[in-house]
């Protein structure tokens, strides 16, 4: 058995390096609307310290806080200490949570192109992946590259309109 971390003490490491913005999906049905508490007692449950993600964008595109944004996280194994992952709620489709599908809302876009944007004032070298950069899991369910292209003036490559994957 595996040891259970069972103190609600918080002694998770402050991060040295910021490299990358890892966007992940909950992997929830769409109807389920949750945040910050559900998964955190999730992630507590499988003995995590708390919440593994930095930040969760709820269906409504509520931004919640998880980790504290320079801690390291629990997201993406073998990059945790050198990014900061932001979840997006949805992902799945409501009648098969195996499979993936692009479902999110017009303002967890919205959110998630504004905190990518505020973090890139403090992280300016780090770049946007998505967890499947890192592993075999379909995790956040979308293109994460033709996204950023398309909505972060900073990222290099960005679409201008025309080019296929550009979004208004
Ligand atoms: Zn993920």
């Amino acid at each position: 058995m595996g040891k259970r971390i069972t103190s609600t003490t918080e002694k998770i490491m402050s991060r040295k390096s910021t490299d990358y913005f890892i966007i992940h999906c909950t992997a929830t049905k769409p109807s389920m609307d949750i945040g910050f508490e559900e998964i955190n007692r999730w992630h507590r449950e499988r003995g995590f310290l708390s919440c593994g993600y930095h930040f969760i964008i709820r269906r409504n595109g509520v931004i919640e806080d998880g980790r504290t944004t320079d801690a390291v996280g629990a997201h993406c194994r073998g990059k945790n200490h050198n990014s900061i992952g932001i979840a997006m709620v949805g992902g799945v489709t409501q009648e098969d949570h195996t499979k993936a599908e692009d479902n999110f809302e017009p303002a967890q876009w919205e959110s998630l192109k504004k905190l990518c944007d505020e973090l890139h004032e403090t992280y300016p070298e780090a770049q946007v992946k998505g967890h499947y950069h890192f592993s075999d899991k379909f995790c956040p369910s979308f293109d994460v590259d033709d996204w950023a292209k398309a909505d972060l003036l900073w990222v290099e490559g960005d679409l201008v309109p025309g080019d296929p994957g550009y979004t208004e």
